[in-house]
């Protein structure tokens, strides 16, 4: 493991200002790239899986959260409100009460559901300035959240398809949970709504988890202030642990926003609204990315993903139309020509992919390929090359070449 700040800062992929504000990162080249690649990916997955993308404001008005219960439960976490001319807005603790409302705003059938509405979106957390640092303690952040309206025949149902979504992508990630975490609620007054509500959303969970085979552990306290969710555990280098990842269930705010839709009988129903989340924020993903591959990412999530090595200046143009082509591929790779090919091959050596080209590579437009492991493939065509690598990044792995991948 290693520490997300220092190399985060040495790898170009954030930084601080003091003159932004504490808890404020800003993304850098690399780390924009990351960021990207994982939003994509991401959203690609959930179009995939029935989810509509939207997109909503980061403000709110003060009465919104008092409705959704923010307000009551989760003041201390919550940005001071801003007088816009007798009109109160506030910046949003989180994306589900917009939701919520988009979800009220038109007439809906059972037919519609279940309705899984998802965004990338800014939230807000007032956290202590003595609290944050780097991208794990940050008083704003990109979540990727979706909110699914369904009935309670398929709350199960989309929970552990949630769940499963979730696995795919950790697995795309190289990333390990240390634990599956049912989060229930404890003594303090913060948990709202009946026993029974608690009851039945604990249940589900706990079903859905055995039916999938996983073993978790059931932790009072941790519960969101609306319903149980389970936590996807991981832990940083200093072994804290964090949530990447979450699914809830949530009987609550349908209630207080009167959520309903009209049943196959004709008459109003309400919904139940499962919160989940993939991969958290963009800020504590990264991080954890980071933390666990010391730089080494996966070769889709790599910022620099090829770099090509022309041998000596005679293998220039060579070089510059395989980047070139690479680059209109979609891959983001760069040419190096400065220094020793030894301390050019060192200075790279977190790229998943170089190309060396000489003399006999470039005569017969075929280039070297080199792996961050240190494995050399015999020499190919230029073309065939790029289309291997491009193959292996569209595969969304941690493998660096696999034949399946990379396979014809
Ligand atoms: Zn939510």
């Amino acid at each position: 493991m290693h520490d997300h700040r220092k190399l985060g800062r040495e790898l170009d992929i954030f930084d601080t200002d003091p003159l932004i504000g504490a808890g404020l990162p800003y993304w850098l080249p690399a780390g924009a790239a990351i960021r990207y690649a994982l939003e994509c990916y991401v959203r690609d997955l959930e179009r995939k899986a029935g989810y509509q993308h939207v997109y909503s404001p980061v403000l709110g008005k003060r009465e919104l959260y008092e409705i959704s219960g923010h307000w009551q439960h989760y003041r201390d976490g919550m940005f001071p409100v801003m007088d816009m001319g007798g009109e109160h807005v506030v910046l949003r603790p989180s994306l589900c009460p917009h939701h919520a409302l988009m979800f009220r705003a038109r007439g809906r059938s059972y037919r519609d559901l279940p309705l899984r509405m998802a965004e990338l979106g800014g939230q807000y957390r007032s956290e202590l300035s003595g609290a944050l640092g780097g991208l794990t303690r940050v008083r704003a952040m990109q979540l990727n959240d979706a909110h699914i309206f369904c009935t309670a025949e398929q709350v199960a149902g989309e929970a552990a398809a949630a769940l499963a979504m979730i696995r795919q992508a950790h697995a795309a990630l190289g990333v390990e949970p240390v634990r599956y975490r049912l989060s229930l609620p404890g003594r303090s007054a913060k948990y709202v709504g009946s026993r029974r509500m608690w009851d039945r959303a604990s249940a589900v969970l706990t079903d859905v988890m055995v039916s999938c085979g996983l073993s978790f552990e059931p932790e009072e306290g941790e519960a969101a202030f609306y319903g149980p969710k389970i936590d996807v555990q991981v832990a940083d280098s200093a072994e804290r642990e964090a949530s990447i990842a979450t699914v809830q269930v949530d009987f609550y705010q349908p209630e207080r926003f009167s959520l309903d839709y009209i049943g196959p009988d004709g008459a109003k129903h309400r919904p139940v609204m499962i919160h989940r989340s993939v991969v958290g924020t963009a800020e504590r993903a990264v991080a954890h990315l980071i933390d666990t591959h010391g730089g080494a990412f996966p070769p889709w999530l790599a910022p620099t993903q090829l770099v090509v090595l022309p041998v000596t200046d005679e293998q220039q143009a060579v070089a510059e139309a395989m980047t070139r082509a690479a680059t209109e591929r979609g891959l983001r790779a760069e040419i190096a020509r400065d220094a020793s090919l030894a301390a050019r091959i060192r200075a790279h050596h977190l790229v998943p992919y170089l190309a060396v080209i000489g003399a006999a590579e470039a005569a017969a437009g075929e280039a070297s390929i080199r792996l961050r492991d240190g494995r050399k493939l015999p020499s190919m065509g230029i073309a065939h090359a790029l289309a291997k690598i491009d193959s292996q990044v569209k595969a969304h792995t941690v493998e660096l070449w696999t034949d399946r991948a990379a396979g014809g």
